[in-house]
């Protein structure tokens, strides 16, 4: 008689843990030996939601400098545009990237399509997307470089759609319980991680566990870290950055967001600095996220560790020189549409960074933790991989090998490889202010 299939706990029902459970469902006999975490209620109303995958829109696209990523973003798009779990989240309406003078994001990104055997996108600049809409005029005025429009991305809807690859793993039988995790749990010799506990004392046991909690790892982790006196240098918070990034929401009026639409409006991305996002008719609402703010809250443990997390208000609440900070940068970007609006809400979002933008994929590390899968590192481009990342990660789980391209992506980084250069966002980093939130409002946040 075959042994059971082993139970999973999945910490995190964001973009890692909802395609994890996704994937896993479709892979088990019995997914009702899977149970997926989360703090927040699925019914709750989207701003209560405080997770990377759950937003108005994120962008979807396969334009990456580099092959294995603009793959697995190929691999990724095609159940975007056909997978019926998720059809009538994704609007496909192409995207313009323009790079700022000097920039060479689009030129490689080119040349990366280039290798693959097809070059779809065509040249475009601001003038001409000027003239087309006018929500656009006066555009980084002046200090833009070239650019290019890709017809084959889009956005989608990050809260519909996150929902409905979890609604499939949960009919396949997966289990979905809503509780903050507090605590991870060994057995009584240190040598296993055998469960999790909840803020409500509730204790759940499972075979393998899979922390996908995003920019909230290192806080859970790190008490963990303390327990197997784990030093400095192999702790979590080497790997991963929590960090947010400010967006700006606009709301528009019924025939503001169709005149949008009919013109065709694209997603308009300028590396490093924003990206806009188009309306629909559900959302009448122009997204613009500052790309050049990130904040960071560290935080002290218990323990004396320093660690990042976000910040246990909500996400909505922005300090007001934050937000004074925010509309610098995005009314220099787009002056004439922010000179006549001001944003109906703000929310500081938060992802887990990881120095060389690459996931974070692996078994961790420590003896005791080998039935612990740490996937996470999203590193503000991994929404789109929603459809896909779970194959990757059921593969680790289990002990399956990775391409050794992969392995050596996401694997748990020596400091030497820590130190190679990342950019995979947007390419190389340019002008990003890292800093810390509590000099904004002057709270310095305790654990
Ligand atoms: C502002 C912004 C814009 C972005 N734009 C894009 C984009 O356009 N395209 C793109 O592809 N990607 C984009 N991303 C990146 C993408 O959203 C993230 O990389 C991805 O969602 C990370 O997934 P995750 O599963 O690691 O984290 P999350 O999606 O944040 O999920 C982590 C989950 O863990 C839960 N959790 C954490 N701790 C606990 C606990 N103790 N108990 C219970 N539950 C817990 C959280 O509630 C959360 O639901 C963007 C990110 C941000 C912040």
């Amino acid at each position: 008689m075959s042994s059971p299939e082993p139970t999973v706990l999945i910490i995190g029902a964001g973009t890692f843990g909802t395609s994890t459970a996704y994937h896993l469902s479709h892979q088990y006999k019995d997914p009702s030996r899977i149970t997926i975490f989360d703090r927040w209620d699925p019914k709750a109303p989207l701003q209560d939601k405080q997770a990377a995958a759950i937003d108005t829109n994120r962008i979807i696209r396969t334009d990456y400098e580099s092959s294995m990523y603009c793959d697995l973003a190929n691999e990724a798009i095609h159940p975007w545009f056909w997978n019926i779990a998720v059809q009538g989240h994704f609007q496909k309406t192409g995207w313009v990237v323009l790079d700022k003078q000097g920039g060479e994001f689009a030129a490689k990104v080119k040349q990366c399509f280039i290798k693959r055997g097809g070059d779809y996108t065509r040249d475009v600049d601001r003038e001409e997307l000027e003239s087309k809409h006018g929500v656009l005029k006066g555009l980084c005025k002046g200090e833009l470089g070239t650019g290019y429009f890709n017809p084959e991305a889009g956005w989608c809807d990050a809260e519909s759609a996150t929902t409905s690859f979890l609604k499939v793993a949960i009919n396949n039988g997966v289990k979905r319980v809503t509780g903050e995790i507090t605590e991870l749990l060994l057995d009584a010799k240190k040598s296993r991680i055998v469960g999790a506990k909840t803020s409500s004392g509730q204790m759940f046991y499972a075979d393998k566990i899979v922390l996908a909690a995003g920019a909230w790892t290192s806080a859970l982790l790190s008490p963990m870290e303390d327990l197997l006196n784990i030093s400095e240098k192999d702790r979590i918070e080497r790997q991963i950055t929590a960090v947010g990034r400010l967006s700006a929401y606009y709301s528009l009026s019924e025939s503001e967001t169709q005149s949008l639409i009919d013109e065709n409006m694209p997603i308009v991305v300028i590396g490093g600095f924003v990206d806009i996002i188009p309306p629909s008719q559900p959302n009448r609402t122009l997204k613009i996220n500052d790309l050049k703010t990130e904040v960071i809250n560290t935080i002290t443990t218990s323990s004396g560790k320093k660690i990042t997390a976000p910040r246990l208000a909500s996400q909505s609440h922005v300090p007001e020189k934050l937000k004074t900070q925010g509309l610098s940068v995005i009314s220099k970007a787009i002056p004439d549409f922010t000179s006549k609006n001001s944003p109906a809400r703000w929310r500081i979002c938060y992802d887990a960074v990881t120095p060389t933008e690459d996931w974070l994929l692996t078994r961790h590390p420590h003896p005791s933790l080998s039935n612990l899968t740490v996937a996470t590192g999203g590193s503000f481009h991994s929404y789109k991989f929603l459809p896909v990342a779970g194959k990757y990660i059921s593969k680790v789980i289990k002990g399956e090998r990775l391409s050794e391209e992969m392995e050596k992506a996401w694997r748990w980084k020596s400091e030497q490889e820590l130190k190679r250069s990342g950019g995979l966002e947007f390419g190389a980093k340019q002008g990003r202010e890292r800093v810390e939130l509590g000099g904004y409002d002057g709270n310095v946040a305790k654990l």
